[in-house]
């Protein structure tokens, strides 16, 4: 993953042809309204959790539909707080996809529970829900589905399942603002749902999180622990009208969302169904682009939800070339194409194997998928003609490593 993205990796590179592009695998999309939400909040006096992060939860609970929405700084302090929340303990288990990213895992394993991981399914590379049942104990406490690239999970078998066995659901929904499954939002549907706003995200803060849930009690609970578990609701305490009294009610974690940064998302939010349109309208070019090469097979969009769109995730046909994923990448990098891979299984991580006792070859599908995947650049700032110099150099390099 590409950490860090910033505004000096613009760089537009004409060779003597004049045609020759550089297309970074991400850029952030911000506006003047942006700045300017930012600099009024500079303006303001407020600088930490004040009046726009609360602004920022009311517009993102709105938007989703949900009852609650908390904002965090991060999405992994947004599961971190969920798990929280639902009472996780030291020898509990927590079932998720091996094929994630880190923070899925890191969370359960702050706990002293054990993440239990769980194959993906070829197609759309989310968790292969036939495969959970087996893993289900007295110990499970929960799941964590991931909307992988933000295409729905499959949630009602996932939702029987917690309801059978009584564990929660708790989705990582970091990629998936707007999703829906069978019409209802991504952050309506299960227990607690966590998103992401770091910087290459489908809607970004720099850093930042947001957890939605109909609980009072759970959107109670995470308020409070995400500052220091401290009584009443912190911001006030500051706020003219406020009082200087509080209690430490329990031991919490420094997690508040800052108005700097919110204001940052109130703007972005206001942007989200554009994004995700231009985001689908390159998904759609890249489709229509690669529709003739067997080398390669495009994502597909299920029928029971739509897809976001944050990432582009291309599956190479290994066995229609001469050279592997990372030539692919090479290739590409030369072309001046930015890409990234998107996700080596957490199982084979040495700190898995380590703790867990993970190893090579338990998750085959995972491992088959992680060596053909490859992620394109796709995000709200790319034109149809940098889309296009996209497909240009994948179907040159494709072509050039047939066998
Ligand atoms: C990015 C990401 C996260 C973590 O998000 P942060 O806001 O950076 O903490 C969690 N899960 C998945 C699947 C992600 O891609």
């Amino acid at each position: 993953m590409r950490r860090g993205s910033g505004l000096h990796s613009v760089q537009v590179d004409k060779a003597e042809d004049g045609l020759q592009r550089r297309i970074p695998f991400h850029l952030p999309s911000v506006g003047e309204e942006e700045i300017a939400e930012v600099v009024d909040s500079l303006r303001s006096g407020w600088l930490t959790t004040g009046p726009k992060v609360r602004r920022f939860e009311e517009d993102f609970a709105a938007y989703v539909g949900a009852k609650h929405a908390v904002a965090v700084n991060s999405c992994t302090a947004a599961l971190h707080l969920a798990l929280e929340a639902i009472g996780l303990a030291a020898g509990d288990e927590v079932i998720l996809p091996t094929y994630t990213f880190a923070a899925t895992g890191e969370v359960v394993a702050y706990f002293g529970a054990r993440p239990v991981l769980a194959d993906c399914r070829p197609d759309t590379l989310n968790i292969d829900v036939t495969t959970v049942a087996r893993l289900i104990t007295r110990r499970t406490k929960a799941i964590i589905p991931v909307h992988i690239a933000g295409q729905a999970c499959d949630m009602d078998p996932i939702l029987e399942l917690a309801q059978k066995h009584g564990f929660h659901v708790v989705e990582d929904a970091a990629h998936a603002l707007p999703t829906t499954y069978k019409g209802r939002m991504i952050g309506t549907i299960s227990d607690l749902t966590a998103f992401s706003f770091y910087a290459t995200k489908p809607i970004t803060t720099g850093e930042g999180g947001m957890v939605t849930t109909a609980s009072d009690e759970n959107a109670a609970r995470i308020k409070q622990m995400s500052l220091h578990g401290l009584s009443g609701d912190a911001w006030n305490r500051y706020a003219e009208k406020g009082q200087w009294y509080y209690q430490i009610l329990d031991f919490g974690f420094k997690y508040n969302l800052t108005d700097l940064a919110a204001a940052l998302g109130i703007q972005q939010l206001k942007k989200a169904d554009d994004f995700c349109k231009r985001r689908r309208e390159i998904a759609w070019l890249y489709r229509e682009g690669f529709a003739d090469l067997d080398a390669c097979a495009t994502p597909q969009e299920v029928d029971y939800g739509t897809h976001a769109w944050h990432l582009y995730i291309l599956q190479l046909n290994l066995p229609a070339l001469t050279g592997g994923r990372d030539e692919v990448v090479r290739s590409l990098a030369e072309k001046g194409i930015g890409t990234s891979v998107h996700f080596i299984p957490l199982h084979l991580h040495p700190v898995y194997q380590k703790s867990f006792g993970y190893r090579h070859g338990a998750f085959p599908t995972a491992e088959r998928v992680f060596e053909r995947v490859i992620s394109l650049p796709i995000y709200p700032g790319m034109t149809s003609a940098d889309a296009g110099c996209v497909v240009e150099a994948v179907r040159d390099t494709l072509i050039a490593l047939r066998r």
